[in-house]
């Protein structure tokens, strides 16, 4: 499994390459997104390396509970609680993840469509 030696979201977890952080904690890690698709774009990371959701297992609940919370908690902090706004996990090719370092997209500021494309 990757680790912090070639995965960019474990360097951005350890100050190694640069990034707007909005939150850090002892699990958790939140920051702007580089290519932002909404007004709001960031992105939640465990500090844990996990690949995916097809890597998660059973010891992994508590921290996945964390890192959602934690998305509600920065969209409140973002003023996306009333017009609302999107958590989102991508998994695989299909879905578009393109870093396997599971991460939580919150999006907001905007109106989301509906199926995504
Ligand atoms: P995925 O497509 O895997 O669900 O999402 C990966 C996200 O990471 C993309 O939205 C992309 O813009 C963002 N991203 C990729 N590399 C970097 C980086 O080096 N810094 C930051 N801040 N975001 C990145
Ligand atoms: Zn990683």
């Amino acid at each position: 499994m990757a680790g912090s030696d070639t995965c960019i979201f474990c360097k951005i977890a350890a100050g190694e390459i640069p990034a707007t952080l909005v939150h850090e904690d002892p699990h958790l890690v939140a920051f702007q997104d580089i290519h932002p698709q909404a007004p709001t774009h960031l992105l939640v990371i465990p500090r844990k390396h996990i690949p995916s959701l097809n890597a998660l297992a059973a010891e992994d609940a508590e921290l996945m509970g964390r890192l959602v919370a934690e998305g509600a908690r920065l969209a409140a902090e973002q003023n996306l609680s009333g017009t609302g706004y999107r958590l989102v996990v991508n998994c695989g090719e299909w879905a578009g993840q393109t870093v396997d370092h599971i991460h939580l997209h919150v999006l907001g500021g905007r109106r989301l469509g509906w199926p995504p494309g």
